[in-house]
């Protein structure tokens, strides 16, 4: 199916690994330039170059810390002009209720809530003015279904998604479609890292650890990047025009609700 979005240019962030990256490789497979994102020079080279002798599609890749001002605007500066934002960073650590405090709030909402906000305030008004445009933000199942370790990230991306249920209907007039992208749990650097304190916390193996997490999920396994990317292409595509501020959960029947 051709996504009908060849030609476009799209800002992915957090983009060299992971669930950003799929979401980098699925657009590029439709055509779409990339600007791609993370902090660490070596693996976000090695991606955009992988991209482009595969794709054939102009990437350019902008080593920064994009949930810092200083950050964002090295990146949006090297952007130029964007037709697809997908926004994304890495998540807050774990942790119980009582071990947080402000900063680490502050933190938290920097990171999972004020960036992306900040992002769409910078890139909307282009989209608005050229009366086409696609965001899409990788949020979390947190936002629907609490996950009880994760309260920071609990706490700003609810805050996230509220500010897009409003905002995407402001801009919908003009043609610019904001939706969320919710991972459940999928198989990347973040799952082995949630899955290692597990294996600590309750003394088993790795493997141990990720056939117990699987076993509490109906599709019994977890979801994979080039997935989650083939759903952010479709949600970036000419297709998506009537899909105006919803939450797309992709977490294998986790969640266990009937809407
Ligand atoms: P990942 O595999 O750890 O990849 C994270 C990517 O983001 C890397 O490319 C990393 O590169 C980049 N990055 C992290 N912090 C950044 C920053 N401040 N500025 C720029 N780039 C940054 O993580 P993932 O699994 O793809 O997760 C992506 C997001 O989805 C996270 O917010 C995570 O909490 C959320 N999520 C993931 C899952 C899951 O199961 N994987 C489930 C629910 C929610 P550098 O380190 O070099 O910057």
């Amino acid at each position: 199916m051709d996504m009908g979005i060849a030609g476009k240019r799209a800002l992915v962030c957090a983009s060299s690994k992971g669930l950003g990256k799929g979401c980098a490789e699925a657009l590029a497979a439709e055509g779409v330039d990339l600007v791609l994102n993370a902090r660490t020079v070596g693996p976000l080279e090695e991606t955009a170059q992988k991209i482009r002798d595969t794709y054939g599609v102009k990437v350019i890749a902008v080593a920064a810390d994009i949930t810092t001002d200083e950050g964002r605007a090295k990146v949006l500066a090297a952007a130029g002009h964007v037709d697809i934002l997908v926004t994304n960073a890495g998540g807050p650590p774990p942790g119980t209720w009582s071990d947080w405090d402000r900063e680490d709030f502050v933190k938290a909402l920097d990171a999972n809530m004020l960036t992306p906000i900040a992002l769409m305030k910078a890139l909307l008004p282009a989209m608005i003015d050229q009366g086409w445009g696609r965001v899409v933000n990788i949020t979390s199942q947190s936002v629907k279904s609490p996950i009880a370790a994760l309260g920071l990230s609990n706490a700003a991306r609810a805050g996230l998604t509220g500010y897009v249920a409003g905002t995407s209907r402001q801009v919908a007039p003009s043609g610019v479609v904001i939706n969320n992208l919710l991972p459940g749990i999928h198989a990347t650097d973040r799952a082995v890292s949630l899955d290692s304190g597990v294996a600590k916390a309750q003394g088993i193996s790795m493997e141990q650890a990720i056939e117990a997490r699987s076993a509490g999920i109906p599709a019994r396994r977890y979801g994979t990047a080039g997935e989650f990317g083939a759903t952010c292409a479709f949600m970036c595509s000419q297709y998506a025009g009537y899909m105006i501020g919803q939450n797309i959960l992709l977490d294998g029947g986790s969640m266990n609700a009937t809407m």
